[in-house]
């Protein structure tokens, strides 16, 4: 099923999309505020997804929100999680680092407040940075949560994915040795269009591609992440609960800016475009903040 959240008739629902249509889940009030992420908590309470309500809208009808417009907590994010990543990261700002032989993934965090939906505009402070850039991910939705997860059960704690660029001022995320700040700009984590559940999708097993302004920037496939997803849940719920509707970003591929000679930094008026085959198509564009 393909999960959204919308806009229709000025009030936020959530919906199963088909084709071009979405129809409206059977929610309280309270649930269709939360979003997906109502859903999510259904699942790990073993209640089952509610009955659709009312006829079909047409897609283009409705406004789509972020899958989980507002998680309930940070959102944890991978660094360097792709082999070719890692190197070109290694050619340009980790030139010192060992990274292709780290043993853990590197873990960071977005603040909740980051996320926006598909089509929003992202607005870029160009007073605080001019290194602004993106990366995009597959994401992981958990569904039942858990702590100390082991890996060969992990898989069953997804609920499904989306996509999400993780959005990144470079200059204040080197600037600093935690990387949260560079990461958690306002409106620095689109997320979307929808959510995909996990049965019908492998997350471990499809293409990621990144397109700015038409331009082919980044084209990877999973199959090629260094931490897999089993070992992503497992590492985050290491003494720590991880909660439906926690999202796992798993990481970027090769082909962000910052690893062009020179950097190719966003500039007003881009348009980032991501697809992840299987999900759909995540386009956001990006304008120079008015002071
Ligand atoms: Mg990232």
């Amino acid at each position: 099923m393909r999960l959204s959240t919308f806009v229709h008739d000025g009030r936020r629902q959530v919906g199963v999309v088909g084709g071009n249509t979405v129809t409206a889940l059977d929610l309280t009030p309270t649930e269709e505020l939360a979003g997906v992420l109502s859903l999510a908590e259904r699942v790990h309470a073993g209640a089952p997804l509610p009955a659709t309500r009312g006829a079909p809208i047409v897609l283009a009808e409705v406004a789509l929100e972020a899958p989980l417009p507002r998680p309930r907590r940070n959102l944890f994010c991978v660094g360097r999680n792709y082999h070719a990543h890692a190197k070109e990261l290694r050619e340009s700002v980790f030139r010192n680092s060992t990274a292709d032989a780290q043993s853990w993934p590197i873990v960071f965090t977005k603040v909740p407040e980051t996320v926006v939906g598909p089509g929003a505009t992202v607005r870029m402070p160009v007073h605080v940075s001019r290194q602004i850039d993106y990366e995009a991910e597959l994401a992981i939705v958990v569904g039942r949560g858990g702590r100390d997860i082991p890996r060969e059960r992990a898989l069953e704690h997804v609920f499904g994915y989306t996509i999400v660029n993780d959005v990144t001022a470079r200059d204040v995320q080197m600037r600093h040795q935690q990387w949260d700040l560079g990461k958690s700009f306002d409106g620095f984590c689109p997320m979307g269009p929808w959510i995909v559940t996990a049965d019908e999708l492998d997350g471990g097993n499809t293409r990621v591609r990144c397109w700015v302004n038409d331009e082919l920037r980044q084209d990877a496939h999973t199959r090629d992440l260094i931490f897999d997803i089993a070992t992503l849940i497992q590492t985050c719920s290491r003494g720590i609960t991880l909660l439906p509707g926690d999202v796992i970003a798993t990481g970027t591929a090769a082909g962000v800016g910052m690893g062009f000679t020179p950097p190719k930094w966003l500039q007003h008026g881009d348009v980032v475009r991501i697809e992840v085959d299987g999900i759909g198509t995540l386009s956001n564009p990006f304008v120079e903040e008015a002071r």
